[in-house]
């Protein structure tokens, strides 16, 4: 039933594509896309990558430009931003996405929520967010990522029962609601829809960023993973076992290395390809996160569909040492659980070896001892990687954050040529 849905879509998306976009009519050059009829079929397609849309995002465009209502960028850490053009049904789209996701984490019109997202500066999750729920009718507080004083005087004021932000900025402001009293005014809340990083480890159970944040805010923790590009999110229902796929928006394949598809349950590249989508649909595009799909029948909550699992790691940060492959994100989980560092950064570089090397740079809570012997027995233990560990000062760590760009702080720093 499911298949039938993804294949009826599928066809339509690639005779819309064939018939309106320059991209996609010479990307699959003399192809005769009436062989494509089942979803196995999709894996003689050509990849559409990041590349492909920087280069000649106006080549995607399948509509005239009178029928763009919105032009949004991707975050694109490096290199220009590229432009992204959506319809007034595309918008309808992502509220709908939304509308399902939020109504799968159990968020009703009863529920008042805090968006501690961006919604402006051409980013288009915090619209996302804010289209979804108004058409679930919830109410929305728009108090963004920059304030954690405006999110805790909001939440005083609007009781909230939700908040949508990112893993360590929710850290952040239960840490300052202690430091100025206003602990009181984030009880109301009873779920957290973390984005942006992790919550999950791969076996689905909360990592240490997300157990910190159920126990402190006494919350669910509800995982989601959007991609810009595909202006598409997979959020997990309340019960938490991975985020769900809609069949009417999105297909997903996981890929290898060298782009053949694995097995469900085993890790690769999400290649993602989008359903009714008007402005710019994507086919098979490259997300650079590495994920699995779960395939374990009816979920508990009702839908039969497929779930993506959490992302483990970016392709391109994908580490080699000493003939054990590694993705940044899971040193990240294993550091992230130990109470006495306070800050930390992983600097990857390389030489002729082949192997990557890697060197772990922490600063730890005041008066505790050199831990830097743990800290290496601890990675070893977990995931039979040994990096050189070096003890630093927190102000260090913080200046080497920010040197790669000046947006964000970031927790890998990649020296490799
Ligand atoms: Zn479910």
């Amino acid at each position: 039933m499911v298949e039938k849905v993804i294949e009826k879509n599928l066809r339509d998306t690639l005779s819309y594509c064939m018939e309106r976009s320059p991209f996609y009519r010479s990307h699959f050059g003399g192809m005769d896309i009436s062989e494509i009829k089942t979803v196995q079929d999709i894996a003689k397609l050509p990849f559409t990558t990041k590349d492909h849309i920087a280069e000649q995002s106006e080549m995607f465009l399948c509509v005239d430009d009178k029928a763009v209502i919105e032009i949004a960028t991707t975050s694109g850490s490096t290199g220009n931003p590229v432009m992204l053009k959506y319809t007034a049904k595309d918008l309808e789209r992502l509220a709908l996405n939304e509308r399902l996701a939020f109504h799968h984490a159990g968020i009703t019109k009863e529920d008042t929520v805090l968006i501690a997202v961006t919604i402006d500066k051409c980013f288009i999750a915090g619209l996302a967010y804010y289209v979804g729920l108004n058409s679930i009718g919830a109410a929305s507080v728009r108090v963004g990522p920059r304030s954690p004083e405006l999110l805790l005087k909001m939440a005083e004021v609007t009781k909230p029962t939700a908040i949508v932000g990112v893993p360590t900025y929710l850290d952040k402001v239960y840490e300052i609601a202690g430091e100025e009293g206003f602990r009181k005014s984030l009880s109301t809340v009873k779920k957290l829809i973390c984005i942006g990083e992790p919550v999950k480890e791969r076996d689905l159970s909360l990592n240490a960023i997300g157990q910190r944040l159920k126990e402190k805010y006494n919350s669910e923790i509800i995982s989601t993973y959007g991609i810009t590009e595909l202006a598409t999110s997979f959020c997990e229902c309340s019960l938490s076992k991975g985020g769900h796929i809609h069949p009417e928006l999105i297909h997903i394949e996981i890929v290898d290395d060298d782009g053949n598809p694995v097995p469900d349950g085993v890790e690769g590249e999400v290649v993602a390809t989008t359903f009714n989508v008007e402005g710019m649909p994507l086919i098979r595009f490259k997300t650079g996160d590495i994920s699995f799909i779960i395939d374990d029948g009816i979920c508990g909550c009702g839908l039969r569909s497929k779930r993506l699992g959490p992302v483990t790691g970016r392709k391109k940060q994908k580490l080699k040492i000493k003939g054990t492959s590694v993705y940044p994100q899971a040193i990240v989980n294993v550091i992230d659980q130990l109470e006495y560092v306070d800050n930390y950064v992983l600097i990857a570089t390389s030489d002729t070896t082949l192997s990557d090397h890697l060197e772990v740079r922490c600063s730890l809570k005041k008066g505790v001892p050199d831990k830097s012997d743990e800290i290496k027995a601890k990675l070893k233990g977990s995931l039979k990687v040994t990096p050189v560990v070096i003890i630093d000062s927190f102000e260090n760590i913080d200046l080497i954050q920010s040197s790669v760009t000046k947006r964000k702080k970031t927790k890998f720093v990649d020296r490799r040529k």
